[in-house]
């Protein structure tokens, strides 16, 4: 097959949804995950290949090892090769300090974001790597500027997961640069999604965006163009980059 093909983590709806749609009408075929929602899911599936594109649905939570290991070998299955890998999928949870939290919401944070992270990234490393036989590839993880602002009052716990996937960036860059993978991640501000509605604020984006330079959220759209450049060859001496995409914030 001569179509490169990507791996998009949570790509059911929000950012990774446009990075699909994105990286099809470029020419990828896409291996999009999702956590629970099947019908969007099967419609981005339906979109696409309605638009001569190829693309594939699996469910699995990136926080348990077995769904991973399950993720990739139906992504190997049916294409047969990866050439990209997109660490998409995230979570928060209600606004609250830090002292009012409780660990099993710090878990599922950390569960989703880091350890999801690092295993789908070591999946994808066994693959591109030229170490294991691999033809090379690009990483590009999804962090947040919640990493260096720290989210007080908000979700610290986020924030401070999303400083791990940005040192998990930087390390494993380093690690695989001699392999032929560049790994790179994108730090959006705020972005309009359903995640600020998992935190208990859908009206965020228009609350704070006087409070942003630009004056306004970003787009889905902003951050998927982005994420696509740092995918390809366009970016072929960027390796361990956090591309801010947040209007200035
Ligand atoms: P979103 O609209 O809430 O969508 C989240 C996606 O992740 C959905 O496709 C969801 O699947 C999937 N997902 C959730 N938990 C999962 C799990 N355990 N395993 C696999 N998939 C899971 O989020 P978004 O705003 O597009 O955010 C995408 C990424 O950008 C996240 O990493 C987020 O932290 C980051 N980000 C977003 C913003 C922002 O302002 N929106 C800013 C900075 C960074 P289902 O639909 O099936 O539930």
């Amino acid at each position: 097959m001569n179509r490169k093909i990507i791996l998009i983590t949570g790509a059911s709806r929000g950012i990774g949804a446009s990075i699909a749609r994105l990286a099809a009408e470029r020419g990828y075929g896409v291996c999009l995950s999702f956590m629970k929602d099947s019908l969007a899911a099967d419609a981005l599936v339906a979109e696409i290949g309605a638009s001569g594109g190829l693309a594939l649905a699996v469910q699995a939570d990136v926080s348990r090892e077995e769904d991973v290991l399950r993720l990739f070998a139906a992504l190997d299955g049916r294409f047969g090769r990866l050439d990209g890998l997109v660490n998409n999928a995230g979570v928060l949870d209600v606004q609250m300090r830090v002292e009012d939290m409780n660990a099993s919401r710090i878990r599922r944070v950390f569960e989703t974001n880091v350890l999801g992270s690092f295993l789908c990234a070591r999946e994808a490393v066994r693959r591109m790597s030229t170490r294991h036989g691999g033809a090379g590839g690009a990483i590009v993880n999804l962090s947040s500027r919640a990493a260096r602002l720290g989210s007080p009052g908000e979700y610290v716990d986020y924030a401070a997961s999303k400083a791990a996937v940005e040192t998990l960036t930087l390390g494993l860059a380093k690690e695989v640069a001699a392999e032929g993978i560049r790994v790179n991640a994108v730090a959006p501000g705020i972005i309009d999604t359903d995640i600020h509605a998992s935190g208990g604020d859908p009206e965020r984006v228009e609350r704070l965006k006087s409070g942003i330079p630009m004056q306004r959220g970003g787009s889905p759209d902003e951050v998927a163009r982005a994420v696509l450049w740092l995918l390809s060859g366009e970016a072929s001496y960027t390796t361990g980059a956090v591309l801010d995409v947040a209007g200035g914030r």
